[in-house]
């Protein structure tokens, strides 16, 4: 699958009960995304080591490292030569409307907000049972292999609900550390956001609507600029041309 050819998501969906809910997510402009994981360095620092040290969390520089990251950068290819692109694909939990990691949590650890949809895990109810990384066909939780207990994105929920901050800086890390400003942060139901007009705006899909978690975050899919490659100069052909040998080889 083309990752252009996905469904365009319609977020302002309101809820069973007819009422419109926040709900909070991230999108990510995928033609905007530069692969530097300033946005996965930044997580780990804020979320579980608290300095920008090693990646890892223990054994750093021994044969079996551990350690979780809530948010991963996963760097392919699309196309067929020669018209292929590179493309990074940062992924994290996509705080899913209908989260299947949730009900199968057989203590009640795994839940959904219904304030602002954010989805999280209690650590003092995880017994580190695994059931919720099974049920979520993302791959997006991590356990603590520590502490035994199941880990994951919680969109910086201490740092956007911390008034001790200046309001510019309550979003979560990675959105802050981007370089590139390919990550946003706000509430895809509010149709006025900035996130919901980018979704609008530049067709942005959720991941995998086959299994029907209706993600709430989105992906901006690639977008030819219009701006190809100048042509190769002249001098610069017939130079190559005066420096190869006859026969082929330089
Ligand atoms: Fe749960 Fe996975 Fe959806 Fe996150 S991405 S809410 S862990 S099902
Ligand atoms: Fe991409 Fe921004 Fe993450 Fe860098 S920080 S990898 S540009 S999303």
């Amino acid at each position: 699958m083309k990752l252009n050819d996905m469904t365009p998501t319609d977020t302002a969906q309101p809820a069973a009960d007819g009422a419109r809910r926040k709900q909070l997510a991230l999108v990510i402009d995928l033609n905007v995304c530069v692969g530097c994981h300033a946005c996965v360095t930044s997580c780990k620092e804020w979320n579980t080591s608290g300095s920008a040290g090693p990646l890892v969390d223990e054994n750093a520089y021994c044969a079996a490292p551990t350690g979780t990251f809530f948010n991963r950068v996963q760097t392919f290819e699309v196309g067929s030569f020669p018209d292929t692109q590179t493309v990074h694909f940062p992924k994290s939990c996509l705080h899913c409307e209908e989260p299947p990691c949730v009900p199968v949590c057989p203590t009640g650890a795994s839940y959904k907000r219904k304030e602002d949809g954010i989805v999280l895990v209690d650590y003092d109810k995880c017994i580190g049972c695994k059931y919720c990384a099974w049920a979520c066909p993302y791959g997006a939780r991590e356990i603590d292999e520590k502490r035994q207990v199941m880990t994951k994105c919680t969109l910086c929920v201490d740092r956007i609900s911390d008034k001790s901050l200046p309001e510019a800086e309550r979003k979560p890390a990675c959105v802050l550390a981007c370089p590139t400003g390919a990550r946003q942060f706000g509430d895809v139901h509010d149709p006025q956001s900035e996130v919901s007009r980018s979704i609008r705006e530049h067709e942005g899909y959720a991941l995998m609507p086959e299994w029907n978690t209706r993600p709430a975050n989105h992906y901006l899919p690639r977008r030819r600029t219009g701006s190809p490659l100048p042509p190769e100069p002249a001098q610069q052909t017939s130079w190559v041309n005066k420096t190869a040998k006859p026969g082929g080889a330089a």
